[in-house]
């Protein structure tokens, strides 16, 4: 029988075809076909298009996530809008909302069995901080990083490269590495993992992203979007509800504005 993986919390009703990688990614008019990699239970990690749904969240859990589509759709929508060299465009997202995204996308993957030969469940504390019922805990979540996905095709895509820990008892999930049309985030699940990946203990990563050295910063004020044809843009980051510059000004996250500002 299909489960809801979010059964914890109660109040499932029917299970619904989720799409593992949010759809609004693939809507960004970029007219890019939906195209994930790195996912071991499709053709051993090959690209894929299709087989992108999986009956892992019942309808009502489904709907109640429906905002973290929405950022990553805005996301992707910015993305798109920046290919055109004239635009310099800044996107404001709430922090968390990306990182709940980021952190649902990893459950999807797991639960749906394409991270490897198991169906996984999260715990009951993941899908608290996924629903928004509790925060994630410091140092978890959320890590911008430096440079782009030396994969990344034109045409966008998405790709999936979890990292494991090796301990006395077995292979633990210590982050995942999802990148968003080129643009690289890692979820972490381990305190200690983004400064063991900066201190060279995966020499093949050292290099891949950028070539000034790998890179984590956790909970970004910003991402910086380098492009091809034109200047640098912005992904502003709200934390708790503020924007943080670089001059060390503050402000409110504008929520009743349009999130994306034409400078
Ligand atoms: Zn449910």
């Amino acid at each position: 029988m299909a489960k809801c993986w979010a059964n914890s919390l109660g109040g499932c009703d029917g299970i619904s075809g989720e799409h593992i990688f949010s759809n609004a990614i693939f809507k960004a008019g970029c007219s890019c076909p939906t195209l994930v990699e790195g996912v071991k239970r499709i053709r051993g990690g090959d690209p894929t298009r299709g087989a992108e749904k999986s009956n892992i969240l019942c309808r009502h859990h489904n709907s109640l996530l429906s905002p973290l589509d929405e950022v990553i759709g805005q996301v992707a929508n910015f993305q798109a809008e920046a290919n055109c060299e004239s635009f310099n465009g800044t996107l404001l997202v709430e922090g968390e909302l990306l990182e709940r995204w980021l952190l649902k996308t990893v459950v999807n993957v797991a639960a749906a069995g394409w991270m490897g030969p198991f169906k996984w469940q999260p715990s009951d504390d993941i899908v608290g901080s996924i629903f928004g019922l509790s925060p994630v805990p410091a140092q978890l979540g959320l890590y911008s990083v430096d440079g782009v996905d030396p994969n990344h095709r034109p045409s966008g895509g998405v790709s999936f490269s979890p990292l494991f820990f090796l301990t006395p008892a077995g292979r633990i999930l210590a982050g995942v590495y999802v990148t968003v049309h080129g643009m690289p985030l890692l979820a972490s699940f381990n305190t200690e993992l983004a400064r063991r990946l900066e201190s060279g203990e995966m020499p093949d990563l050292q290099t891949k992203f950028s070539p000034e050295g790998l890179r984590h910063l956790y909970h970004p004020g910003a991402i910086v979007m380098s492009r091809q044809r034109g200047k640098p843009v912005h992904i502003g980051l709200s934390w708790g509800g503020v924007l943080r510059y670089a001059d060390g000004t503050t402000a409110s996250f504008p929520r009743n504005a349009a999130a994306v500002s034409a400078t």
